[in-house]
């Protein structure tokens, strides 16, 4: 904990189950192809990482949960590191990316709570949306909606297809307090570029 940066500025978590696209929509929402490592083995974020935007801004990478492989001593060890980080006062808030296929589970759930009190915002990012049909996907939405309440917002997302990815970004953005300068011939879609 020692080693986290100063609480000053602004922060948002992202945070997931092992496998539930995590790194990869980290990857899409900066438009960085390799800040996140991707890995095709599931439980392979084992750490906390800082990723500093500029300007006391950090977007932080939660070790992915409830995957058994992680061994017990690792899992225990992040119970007080993750309480730690949730004490931060420049903690804005958590993006939570979750399968669309696989829905929300109770550790997803969990996650919502960790976040403690509303005005610490929460958002839902149900990835891998261009695996569903565009029925599906509207089910999934529905029923996360219903899942989740008020407490958090939802929405689809694909790091693959780009779906929702400005819609994404635009959260982050809002959280960070990093506005996005309009020109005249901007269509409205976010770029990635500085
Ligand atoms: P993490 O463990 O949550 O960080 O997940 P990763 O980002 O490493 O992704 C896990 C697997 O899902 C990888 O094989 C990715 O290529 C795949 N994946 C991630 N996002 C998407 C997506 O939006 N669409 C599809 N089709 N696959 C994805």
């Amino acid at each position: 904990m020692r080693q986290y940066p100063p609480d000053r500025g602004w922060e948002v978590a992202f945070a997931g189950r092992s496998n539930a696209g995590k790194s990869s929509a980290i990857n899409a929402v900066l438009a960085r192809r390799a800040l996140a490592r991707t890995s095709k083995t599931p439980g392979q974020t084992r750490l906390i990482n800082f990723f500093d935007l500029g300007a006391d801004r950090r977007i932080v990478d939660l070790p992915g949960y409830g995957y058994a492989r992680a061994p017990q001593q690792e899992r225990v060890a992040w119970g007080p590191l993750i309480d730690a980080l949730r004490e931060r006062h420049c903690l804005r808030g958590v993006i939570l990316v979750v399968d669309a296929r696989r829905g929300l589970a109770e550790s997803d759930l969990a996650l919502i709570e960790w976040a403690g009190p509303p005005e610490r915002a929460v958002h839902v990012l149900l990835t891998k949306a261009d695996k569903l049909t565009r029925s599906e996907a509207a089910e999934t939405l529905k029923g996360a909606r219903m899942g989740i309440g008020e407490r958090a917002s939802v929405q689809l997302f694909s790091a693959s297809s780009g779906v929702g990815l400005p819609e994404a970004q635009r959260v982050l953005e809002s959280w960070l307090g990093l506005t996005h300068k309009k020109t005249p011939e901007a269509s409205g879609e976010a770029t990635g570029a500085d």
